[in-house]
């Protein structure tokens, strides 16, 4: 079977779906394939959190942020890895993107701050029904939706331009042709235990998490035509969640809060502000490949019920969270040598009272912000955590356009990338809301770009 469209996208999370809505809302025939019998991938499983700034949740609770700050932390946390020219490309549209979620009916009900922030950045979303939304405005525009139609090949003209795709679905084969243009927004490879056995073979010990289509698809379609990779030796999952942790998003940063983490010997092993993508990488050298969240009762009351990340009482609930009226009992409630845990907070405390430089170098709770406060207030809690492989992020080389950038330094015509897939943006570790961030504010560009090229051709058949 062939099928015609005007703009082929290729997976359906945030990039995706923003990229499909947009483009079928600005009147072009877009079909959204999609490899699984469910829409959403990695996106309907996140914490829901977009990295914006300048908004209106910012300024209603006063918070100095700016784009030069924001630039700076993206910098720093990706130690300078990154492309700048995608970060400014973020930088200059993230308004655009944020307005056109609200006007689409997300609504920020909290903003905080996370990893790899100095300020309050993070806009938590309810990303279920977020994606929902936007499949259903999608569907309203006139949007074609084809479920476990998975991409295996592209398909190019003589030129080597991308002009479509062939999809693999349980019916048989469907070769789509693309008038002006295929979008990748296939996600990344934390499901791919191939690519991770190459790239980043040490990721294996971490607890596979992600889409279930999320093999690295997209990626091997693109190299088949040349694309070049970036960022492919920064692969790393996210310290945070419960050797036992389920389908469901559970991922705790108490770190952030107040706690330390600690290995079994009882002995901390890493400074716990850094970005929980670096937090990943230390942990899996830890035996078991476990880090051990430890607080007391200060840190324990700022627990916040249904805000990923920052729920303690849904773990608790799980039974994933541990307490105890003293350090030792709580150290043999979770194996980990109470002696040297006593003895470990003992220099932690009196480091904080004597304003000494911590052991480890940690002199804030979260990337140079907020106070360290001692760990003193009984009971005392403890959450065991691995790392967690939810994202891949690095992926096929892009321009500021979203188009794919072959091993040459040309451009790949008619083929562009979005959200996941795409590498580059984030350097060696990720800054918190900043990949939904991505897949919204890139997913808008190729739209409104695909929306441009079609007007422009009309105008041209009319003269
Ligand atoms: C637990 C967890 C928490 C997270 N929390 C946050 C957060 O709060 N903020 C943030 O910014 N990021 C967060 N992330 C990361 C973020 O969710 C993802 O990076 C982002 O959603 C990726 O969006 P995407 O559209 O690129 O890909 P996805 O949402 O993964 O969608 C890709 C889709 O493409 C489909 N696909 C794959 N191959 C093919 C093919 N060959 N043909 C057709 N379809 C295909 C997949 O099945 C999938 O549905 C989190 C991730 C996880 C797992």
């Amino acid at each position: 079977m062939t099928l015609t469209t005007d703009l082929l996208v290729l997976g359906s999370g945030i990039a995706g779906q923003t990229a499909a809505t947009a483009a079928s809302e600005a009147g072009l025939d877009v079909i959204l394939a999609e490899k699984t019998a469910t829409l959403g991938g990695s996106t309907v499983m996140s914490g829901g959190w977009f990295a914006f700034s300048g908004t209106d949740e910012q300024r209603a609770e006063g918070e100095d942020d700016s784009t030069e700050l924001f630039l700076k932390d993206m910098q720093e946390v990706g130690e300078f890895r990154n492309d700048t020219a995608l970060l400014h490309a973020y930088l200059d549209r993230q308004e655009a993107a944020y307005r056109w979620l609200i006007a689409h009916g997300v609504r920020f009900r909290e903003i905080e701050i996370s990893s790899g922030q100095s300020a309050k950045r993070s806009h938590n979303s309810a990303i279920v029904e977020v994606m929902a939304t936007l499949h259903h405005q999608f569907a309203e525009a006139g949007g074609t939706t084809l479920r476990e139609h998975r991409a295996v090949q592209l398909l190019t003209a003589e030129t080597g331009a991308v002009t479509g795709a062939r999809l693999l679905s349980p019916a048989g084969e469907v070769d789509v042709s693309a008038r002006y243009g295929v979008v990748l927004a296939t996600g990344g490879f934390s499901r791919g235990e191939a690519l991770l056995r190459i790239f980043a073979p040490e990721q294996l010990a971490a607890i596979p998490f992600g889409g279930k289509g999320n093999t690295g698809d997209g990626l091997r379609l693109a190299w088949r035509l040349g694309a070049d990779m970036a960022d492919m030796s920064f692969v790393s999952g996210t310290y945070g969640s419960h050797p036992d942790t389920g389908d469901v998003h559970e991922l705790l940063t108490a770190y952030y809060m107040g706690a330390i983490i600690v290995n079994r010997g009882g002995e901390r092993f890493t400074d716990e502000s850094q970005s929980y993508k670096s937090l990943g990488r230390a942990v899996l050298r830890e035996e078991d490949g476990l880090g051990i969240q430890i607080f007391d009762a200060d840190v324990r009351a700022k627990s916040h019920p249904g805000i990923p990340l920052k729920d303690m009482d849904a773990i608790e609930a799980l039974g994933h969270l541990h307490h105890a009226a003293t350090l030792s009992e709580l150290a043999t409630l979770v194996g980990v040598d109470g002696e040297r845990l006593e003895r470990t907070i003992e220099r932690y405390n009196a480091a904080i009272a004597a304003n000494e430089t911590d052991e480890q170098g940690r002199s804030s709770l979260c990337n140079g912000v907020g106070a360290l406060r001692p760990i003193v207030r009984a009971p005392f809690y403890a959450y065991p955590a691995k790392s967690l492989m939810t994202t891949t992020y690095c992926g096929v080389k892009v321009n500021t356009d979203a188009q794919v950038i072959d091993v040459e330094g040309a451009v790949i015509d008619g083929l562009y990338a979005v959200g996941e897939v795409a590498g580059g943006f984030h350097g060696a570790a990720y800054m918190t809301g900043t990949s939904l961030g991505k897949g919204a504010i890139f997913g808008l560009h190729v739209a409104r770009e695909a929306a441009a090229r079609a007007e422009a051709q009309r105008d041209e058949v009319v003269a």
